[in-house]
């Protein structure tokens, strides 16, 4: 029979909310577990360049980042498996957290399985993914300077991402599904204001076009059927993201929307369970923003095991 171990400190995910929560968690010499998730380093291996993190001059690979960050957490002792958690008992402690046929024990447990951008389910949009196809205009828009881009959606995000790109692109189509938008009146006003942004009326996505880069897209209307083409150099998909919390159902408290509800910064409802990262931020989703609460998470879960 396996023996069960039990680590003072048990993280969810491997993106740089979790990782960051590693660090800071071994090197406190807090024995510390990092379970990684079906995508280790999270989000940013599916970049290329990222300029905004901090420290990085001339900007730095997404991936090669992560690994720094992963390499920084094992230096210190953290254990990290290449394995998804399947389930977690919240309820009882210690905490319990079962990842390939598994079960871990932890005093703490900082979540930090993030949230995944929806995307269209095209193969030329994995093809082309950081070679013009995005899902982040924060990231990304500074890339497109004087260029033509389209923006998939008709919400608040879309709205949001279109105003972002029209500060650099020479100009900004916003592709919807329907006749009018669902995003509040503000971001309506403020992007049908913006003489760079323009809009697409029921028309979907079918292709995005090019072979190394992004040079267009083929539009299908809803109605007739009929097909055009668009040329553009980058395709940013605004349609949504989903907070990866199925595990946490009926487990901790969850928003309608599903991303995990935290109070006074990184605790949850849960006494000991903390929470850092996309998986409680739809509001700034960006990695320096998820490290940051990382770091948090840590700091808390720490004060929280020097007082039981
Ligand atoms: C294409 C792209 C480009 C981006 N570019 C930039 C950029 O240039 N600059 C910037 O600041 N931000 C960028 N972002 C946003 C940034 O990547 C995210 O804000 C950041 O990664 C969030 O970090 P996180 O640790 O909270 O979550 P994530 O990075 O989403 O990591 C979540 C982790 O949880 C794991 N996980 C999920 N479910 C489970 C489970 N059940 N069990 C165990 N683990 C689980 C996953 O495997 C993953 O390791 C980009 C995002 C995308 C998609």
């Amino acid at each position: 029979m396996d023996v069960v171990i039990l680590y003072d400190v048990v993280i969810l995910g491997s993106g740089p909310a979790g990782l960051t929560a590693a660090i800071y968690t071994s090197r406190a010499g807090l024995k510390t577990l990092v379970v990684a998730g079906m995508l280790w380093g999270g989000q940013l291996m599916l970049t290329q360049e990222v300029e905004n993190f901090p420290g990085f001059e001339k900007g730095i690979l997404g991936p090669k980042l992560m690994e720094e960050m992963r390499k920084q957490a094992e230096r210190f002792g953290a254990e990290i498996i290449l394995e998804t958690a399947t389930s977690a008992d919240l309820k009882s402690k210690p905490f319990k957290v079962t990842a390939g046929n598994k079960t871990y024990e932890g005093k703490s447990v900082i979540i930090a399985t993030g949230a995944s951008a929806k995307w269209l389910g095209l193969e030329s949009e994995t093809r082309l993914r950081g070679k013009g196809v995005s899902v982040c205009a924060t990231c990304d828009a500074p890339f497109f300077r004087n260029k033509k881009v389209v923006v998939v959606g008709g919400g608040d995000t879309a709205m949001e991402e279109a105003l972002v790109l029209s500060r650099f692109a020479s100009e900004v189509k916003v592709i919807h599904r329907r006749d009018k938008l669902r995003a509040c009146k503000c971001l309506r006003e403020k992007a049908f204001a913006n003489p760079k942004i323009t809009f697409v009326w029921n028309r979907i996505v079918q292709d995005i076009l090019g072979k190394d880069r992004v040079e267009g897209v083929r539009l299908k209307r809803v109605d007739s059927g009929e097909e055009t083409i668009l040329s553009c150099d980058a395709v940013f998909l605004a349609i949504g993201h989903k907070p990866n919390t199925e595990i946490f159902n009926n487990q901790i408290e969850l928003d309608q929307t599903g991303y995990v509800v935290a109070r006074d910064d990184t605790k949850t409802n849960i006494e000991g369970v903390f929470v850092a990262g996309d998986v409680a931020d739809y509001r700034y989703r960006q990695a320096i923003a998820a490290a940051g609460s990382g770091c948090k998470a840590a700091l808390d879960a720490e004060k929280y095991l020097e007082l039981i």
